[in-house]
């Protein structure tokens, strides 16, 4: 029987160990490892037997040492591994993928410690090493990077000739009732949305200043709201994989409320990223602030109303006229909270993991290297997406407002 392996026990590891056993026909055994094992016991509790009769397995790793890690996969034997630690832990995990011959799928690309720096060049590089030991490594497999990769894949096969225009707009109309909480990993979130924008145009990519272009674009069953270009690291893959892209940007929505607090957490310097000595002690500011602001996991009690995320798209269509299309999901808080008790963004994140996972072990998402989840055939992942949690509608020819 095959088995698999999540490594991260956060909102997102929640939501992944939920949706692989309840598929676990097509998983076998599951592990679940994390650094602190307590919290992958307290997640298989949950759980409970609701796989089989069998319990989620549990262990402790530090997934930034491949000797332990390559320990766990000899033990264990996975056939993949979901990792759903942080960005930071990528190389340390495909290592020892590579080490182990384990194969391995991953929702962010790897990022240095010491640099806000979103590239796939790190974890292209090791495209040579699985290609020669057999093994496949998928990448970006979340809902933005993950989804929107794969809902342009679908754009470009059943619609469209040429892709000219592509817009993500990322809208997250949710309220947790904090005064100020983010909805992953704060310090990478953090990170994220505080960097410089850049997208893509003509051939080369435009620098903004963060947060310089905006907004208000409508979102289905939300309305009007601001939205902000921000580099998202799906671009760099998609804009290459797809040529005919003359621009292709990324809006995500932020409160006014969001942007003070994050304006007076840099200003203050909390976002710091480069250690400081506090006490004698060297403290990382970043770190220490997620240390106090609200676990992401725990925001899903009280989160009320949804996120819709998805493309719109304009180009030439099959028959050679234009052609506006959008592609979108909306998934409400309060329903990822009732299936799995964590809020819509863990949600919307877990579930495409486990379904590309699927992918891998029936054999349909199976090529030695390393790819982008949009190198793969979207139509299987798009059926499963309705089937499991994620519905997705189309609206074409109208206004795409941008
Ligand atoms: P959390 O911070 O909630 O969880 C991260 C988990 O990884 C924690 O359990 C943490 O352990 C564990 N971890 C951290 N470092 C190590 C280590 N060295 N060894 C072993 N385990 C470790 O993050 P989220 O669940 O919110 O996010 C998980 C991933 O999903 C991130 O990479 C994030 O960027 C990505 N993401 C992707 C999205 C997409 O759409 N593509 C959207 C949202 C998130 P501990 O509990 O001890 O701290």
């Amino acid at each position: 029987m095959s088995r698999i392996l999540i490594i991260g026990a956060g909102g997102v590891g929640t939501v992944v160990a939920y949706k692989v056993a309840q598929n676990h026909e097509v998983f076998g055994e599951i592990m679940l490892a994390s650094r602190t094992k307590s919290k992958c016991d307290a997640i298989a509790d949950a759980i409970g037997t609701q796989y089989g009769n069998k319990k989620i397995q549990t262990a402790q790793v530090d997934a930034d040492v491949v000797a332990d890690l390559v320990s766990l996969f000899n033990s264990f034997k996975p056939e993949l591994v979901i990792n759903v630690a942080l960005p930071y832990q990528d190389l340390t995990i495909m290592d020892a993928c590579l080490e182990a011959g384990v194969n391995y799928l991953d929702t962010a690309n790897y990022e240095p410690k010491e640099e806000a720096k979103f590239e796939y060049k790190w974890q292209w590089a090791y495209q040579d090493r699985f290609k020669e030991a057999g093994l496949t490594a998928i990448l970006g497999c979340g809902f933005d990077p993950g989804v929107t990769s794969i809902f342009t894949a679908y754009a470009a096969k059943h619609y469209f000739s040429e892709m000219h225009y592509l817009d993500i707009v990322d809208c997250n109309a949710g309220d947790h009732g904090k005064a100020f909480a983010t909805n992953f990993n704060p310090e990478i979130n953090i990170r994220e949305v505080t960097q410089p924008g850049k997208y893509w145009e003509n051939g080369q990519w435009v620098m903004t200043q963060p947060h310089e272009i905006h907004k208000p674009l409508n979102y289905p069953n939300i309305g009007p709201k601001e939205s902000y270009v921000i580099y998202h690291e799906e671009l760099e893959s998609l804009v290459k994989n797809f040529p005919t892209l003359k621009r292709a940007r990324f809006w995500m929505t932020f409160g006014q409320e969001y942007l003070t607090h994050l304006r007076v957490i840099q200003n203050i310097g909390m976002a710091r990223i480069d250690p400081i000595i506090y006490n004698g002690v060297e403290i990382v500011p970043i770190q220490f602030l997620k240390a106090v602001l609200p676990d992401p996991g725990d925001l899903g009690e009280n989160y009320t109303g949804e996120t819709s995320i998805g493309c719109r798209i304009k180009g030439i269509d099959k028959e050679g006229k234009e052609l506006t299309y959008y592609v979108y999901n909306n998934c409400l808080h309060q329903d990822a909270f009732k299936e799995t008790g964590t809020q819509g963004v863990s949600y919307t994140t877990g579930v495409p993991a486990m379904i590309g996972a699927m992918m891998f072990m029936k054999g349909i998402w199976r090529k030695p290297g390393v790819y982008n989840v949009e190198e793969f055939n979207p139509d299987p992942f798009m059926e499963q997406l309705n089937k499991q949690g994620l519905p997705w509608h189309e609206v074409i020819n109208q206004d795409l407002e941008l």
